[in-house]
């Protein structure tokens, strides 16, 4: 999706060429249902252009519009330009003999072939009402649309519309937002920043905020969506470029150097979240080739919360000088991910996840508008999560800090949740104690257990008093263990600069 704020950008002067692209985050994985994928991209068109079969589309138009032949254009022309512009970046560039081998299959543009019925298409066009786009799209503008349950992709167009046309000086029209889209069924990520973290490869991306790329919200092809398409089509085919060497971007001023389609300075380690956090992936990467994989499940047996300041020796760090791994004091090994602005800090023990930490910015609109900081451990056989978020761009202690226990076990409403002012008062909070029936639960099976045979003995006392007692006495005791809690989580926030 793409657009959302289209108005602002338009206006805005377009940025010196950079290279930032990024092929979809699910672009090397398996479809659903199958256990491995043949090949990276076959979920995406690319990888059938590149067998030589033409893309087969369905073009779905609103009741009242007549414009079919316009639309069909619109498309076809959508895919040639993707091809035949990256071969037109790369003369520019001057590179033709470095990308002789797929010169011809850019040149050559993309055969597009309209078919009646859906089950015949690779890719179905819905050209619908301005007014209704976002409807289909959650607010956009434009969509592409697919999943699993939906193997059919979907792109979701408006038609043109005279008034949006004057109004944005010509850069919202159907063949402008189309070609975006059409990007995104090649296999190709986003590359705004609200959008581009949620979808792009960990690996097959670049990290560079310069904006002029189509997958952006420019409306032709620049050298880094040329860089996006070549490093596409060698993924696909399992193609290394430039050998161990690799080759630099087509952007004049960028110094990313790709090998094996993956930006030398990315990885060497991506660390993603399975199982809503119980478990970990760790995949450690060398120029490009995964070297290893582990999934790692978080020790849901761990004694404590992770709320000490552990230093850590670095092994490790990447060309920024951030760590890439690392030993903690307390014996544990440490790894580090980074993708876009999201970081990751996995920590193990005997192969065991004893904490992980992610670090990560909130998007409101299209604005960078809190940070998240959140820890997953283990706790009592289930798992917890302790975190916080704050304001993005300030350093006092305002924010909003949270625990949750048993995340994996039950609703995800939190245990505690406090708000901080800027000076670190606490100015809300919602805590939910310990009922009295967890307290009589436990305290009536501990009584069953250790005096079975006495309450006829005791039947004189007045009924059930001593159990009463017990079970208050309990009750306190949880409330306290409650009530430290809170204490040492309220010291932690305070202590955090994130
Ligand atoms: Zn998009």
């Amino acid at each position: 999706m793409k657009w959302m704020f289209v108005l602002v950008l338009a206006l805005s002067p377009l940025y010196a060429a950079a290279a930032p692209w990024g092929a979809v985050a699910n672009y090397t994985e398996p479809k659903a249902g199958q256990t491995s994928a043949k090949r990276p991209g076959e979920r995406y068109l690319i990888a059938q252009i590149l067998d030589g079969r033409p893309i087969r589309a369905k073009l779905t138009l609103a009741k009242d519009s007549t414009k079919y032949q316009s639309y069909e254009k619109i498309i076809s022309q959508g895919y040639n330009r993707w091809f035949q512009e990256t071969a037109q970046q790369i003369r520019a560039a001057g590179r033709e003999k470095e990308f002789a081998d797929i010169l011809p299959l850019l040149e050559k543009g993309v055969p597009v072939r309209f078919v009646g019925e859906v089950d015949e298409a690779d890719i179905e066009f819905l050209i619908v009402p301005f007014k209704e786009v976002g409807e289909y799209c959650r607010g956009a503008a434009g969509c592409y649309i697919h999943s699993d349950q939906f193997p059919l992709p979907q792109i979701v167009l408006p038609q043109d519309n005279i008034f949006w046309r004057v109004v944005s000086l010509g850069e919202i029209k159907t063949a402008n937002i189309g070609l975006h889209e059409i990007g995104h069924s090649l296999g190709l990520s986003d590359q705004y920043e609200r959008a581009r973290s949620l979808n792009s490869h960990p690996l097959y991306s670049t990290e560079e905020t310069y904006k002029n790329s189509v997958m952006y919200n420019a409306t032709s092809l620049s050298c880094d969506d040329a860089d996006g398409i070549i490093n596409l089509i060698d993924l696909t085919r399992g193609f290394s470029r430039g050998g161990e060497l690799g080759w630099r971007s087509l952007c004049k001023k960028s110094d990313v150097v790709y090998v094996r389609s993956a930006p030398l300075t990315k990885g060497p380690y991506v660390i993603t979240a399975l199982d809503q956090g119980k478990k970990w992936r760790l995949e450690a990467f060398d120029k490009g080739s995964k070297k290893a994989e582990y999934v790692l499940a978080v020790n849901l047996y761990s004694k404590s919360m992770p709320l000490e300041d552990i230093s850590e020796t670095v092994f490790r760090r990447d060309s920024a000088g951030r760590p890439l791994s690392a030993k903690s004091s307390e014996g544990e090994e440490v790894y580090y991910s980074y993708v876009y602005d999201r970081k990751v800090r996995l920590a193990v023990r005997n192969g065991e996840v004893t904490n992980a930490t992610v670090w990560q910015p909130v998007y409101k609109k299209n604005k960078r508008n809190e940070k998240l900081f959140s820890v997953y451990f283990g706790e009592g056989g289930g798992l917890s999560v302790i975190g916080y978020t704050r304001p993005y761009s300030s350093k006092g202690k305002k924010g909003t800090m949270i625990y949750i226990g048993g995340l994996d076990k039950r609703e995800k409403s939190a245990d505690v949740s406090l708000e901080f002012d800027a000076k670190g008062n606490i100015i809300k909070s919602e805590i939910v104690w310990p009922s009295s029936d967890q307290a009589r639960t436990t305290t009536d099976s501990a009584i069953g257990q250790t005096t079975p045979a006495t309450s006829a003995t005791r039947a004189s006392s007045p009924a059930g008093m001593e159990s009463k007692i017990r079970r208050s006495l309990r009750h306190s005791a949880l409330v306290k263990e409650r009530e430290k809690k809170i204490e040492d989580l309220v010291e932690w926030y305070l202590r955090q600069s994130y």
